[in-house]
C-alpha cells in the first residue's frame, strides 16, 4: 500500500520520512492535526519488522493523540514519531542528535517527547539539537517523568468512576485490580493503597510484580486470572487490546478505567460494555495525565499548577459520561465526539490568530 493510500481520508497533515545514514537513522514523523496548537506526541522507537508496520502504527498513534489532546482541552494537536532499530542496540547519542536535527527543521508543527523505547535522558540528547522537545529531565529545567502524574490522574478518573456508578467518589473498601505494574500501574497502586482501596495486581514481569507486593502489600493473582475477578474496577495498566472477543464476556468488574492505550480492541467492544453495564473509562481522557504535565513544561513547568489541572480528569469524565447518557452513546463514542466538536469549534477561533500561531507564541 502507498503512503497517500494510508493516509488518504483520515485528515494527516504531514508524513515526515527522516534518513541519516552514518547513525543508521531511519525515522518517520506523522502529523495529524495541528487545527488546535502544535502535534506533540512521543517518539516510540522500535524494532518494527517492516517499514509499512512503522507507517501503520504511527499514523495511529499521531491520530489518537489528536484526540488526547482536544479531549483534554488542550492547545496542542497531535502527532508521533516512530524510530525504527532495537533501542537496546541502536540508540546513540549521534542517532537522537540526528533525529532533533529533523524535529528541529518542524519548526515547532510537532514537539516530541518520550515514549516505549525511549527515556528522559534522551530526550536531553534530543534537546541539544531542536527547542521542540517537552519532557526532559530536572537536571535541565523538565517535569521528569511523567508516569506517576498519569496515575494521579488515572485515580481521579477512577474517582469520577465511583462517583457515577456507587454514587461515592471515595475508594476507600472498593476492590481494584490492576493489569500492569510498570511505571504508572506501580504509582497508581500506590495511591489507591493509600485511599484505603483493596488492590489485587498481575503482571507478567515477576520483578515489577515482586516490587508492587512488596512496596504496598497488596495481592498477586496469575494474569490469565486477574481480567476474570469480581472487582469493583479493573484497571488495564499494561498494552492495549485487554478488552476484546475473547476477554470481554469473562469480565465481572463494574468499571474499567486504567492507563493503557487502546484498551478496546475495537469500538464495537465499547458499544459492548455498555450493553453489559460496565461503565468504560475512555482510556485517552483517563491518561491525559503524562501529556498535560508535559504540556505544562512548555510554559515553564509548575508542578502544582499541573498537578491541579490534571485533577480535571475527574470533571471530564463526567462530563463524557453525561454526553454518553444525553446522546445514548458508549463512553467511548461519546468522548470522540466530544473531541471532534471541540476541534471543529475552537480551530475556528484559532484559526484568526494564524500568524501569531505557535508554541513561541502561546507559551
Ligand atoms: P511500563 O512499560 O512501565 O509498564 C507496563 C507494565 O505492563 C510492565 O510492568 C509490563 O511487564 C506489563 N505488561 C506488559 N504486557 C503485559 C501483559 N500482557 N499482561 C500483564 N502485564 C503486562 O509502561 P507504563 O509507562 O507504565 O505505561 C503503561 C500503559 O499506560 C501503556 O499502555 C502506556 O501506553 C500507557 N500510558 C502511559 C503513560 C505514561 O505517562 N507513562 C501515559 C499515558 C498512557
Amino acid at each position: 500500500m502507498s503512503v497517500f493510500e494510508h493516509i488518504d481520508g483520515d485528515g494527516y497533515e504531514q508524513v515526515v520520512f527522516c534518513s541519516d545514514d552514518q547513525s543508521g537513522l531511519r525515522a518517520i514523523v506523522a502529523i495529524h492535526s495541528t487545527a488546535l496548537g502544535p502535534a506533540l506526541g512521543g517518539t516510540r522507537f522500535y524494532p518494527y519488522p517492516t517499514e509499512e508496520e512503522a507507517l501503520v502504527d504511527v499514523l495511529r498513534l499521531a491520530r489518537g493523540m489528536t484526540y488526547k489532546a482536544a479531549a483534554a482541552g488542550l492547545d496542542l494537536g497531535g502527532g508521533k514519531a516512530v524510530i525504527i532499530g532495537d533501542p537496546k542496540r541502536h540508540k546513540t547519542e549521534e542517532l537522537l542528535r540526528a533525529y532533533g536535527r529533523y524535529v528541529e527543521t518542524l519548526g515547532g508543527r510537532y514537539i516530541t517527547a518520550e515514549d516505549v523505547g525511549t527515556a528522559l535522558g534522551d530526550m536531553d540528547v534530543v534537546r541539544r539539537e531542536s527547542r521542540w522537545v517537552t519532557g526532559c529531565s530536572h537536571t535541565w529545567g523538565g517535569s521528569g517523568d511523567p508516569s506517576p502524574v498519569t496515575a494521579y490522574g488515572v485515580m481521579q478518573g477512577i474517582k469520577a468512576c465511583a462517583l457515577e456508578v456507587f454514587g461515592n467518589p471515595n475508594l476507600s473498601g472498593l476492590s481494584v485490580a490492576i493489569q500492569g505494574v510498570g511505571k504508572v500501574g506501580h504509582a497508581l497502586c500506590g495511591y489507591l493503597v493509600k485511599e484505603g482501596a483493596k488492590v489485587t495486581v498481575g503482571d507478567i514481569d515477576v520483578d515489577n510484580l515482586a516490587r508492587a507486593v512488596s512496596d504496598h502489600g497488596v495481592e498477586s493473582v496469575p494474569l490469565a486470572e486477574l481480567h476474570k475477578l469480581e472487582v469493583d474496577i479493573l484497571a488495564p495498566c499494561a498494552l492495549g487490546g485487554l478488552i476484546n472477543d475473547d476477554t470481554i464476556s469473562e469480565l465481572r468488574c463494574k468499571v474499567i478505567a486504567g492507563a493503557a492505550n487502546n484498551q478496546l480492541a475495537s469500538d464495537e467492544h465499547g458499544d459492548k460494555l455498555r450493553d453489559l453495564g460496565i461503565l468504560y473509562a475512555p482510556d485517552f481522557v483517563i491518561n491525559a495525565g503524562g501529556l498535560i504535565n508535559v504540556e505544562d513544561e512548555l510554559r515553564g513547568y509548575e508542578r502544582e499548577r499541573a498537578m491541579a489541572r490534571v485533577e480535571g480528569i475527574y470533571r471530564q469524565l463526567q462530563n463524557i459520561f453525561a454526553l454518553s447518557r444525553e446522546r445514548d452513546l458508549s463512553t467511548a463514542r461519546a468522548a470522540m465526539e466530544y473531541a471532534e466538536d471541540r476541534i471543529r469549534k475552537v480551530s475556528r477561533i484559532r484559526l484568526v490568530r494564524t500568524s501569531e500561531f505557535g508554541p513561541t507564541s502561546a507559551h
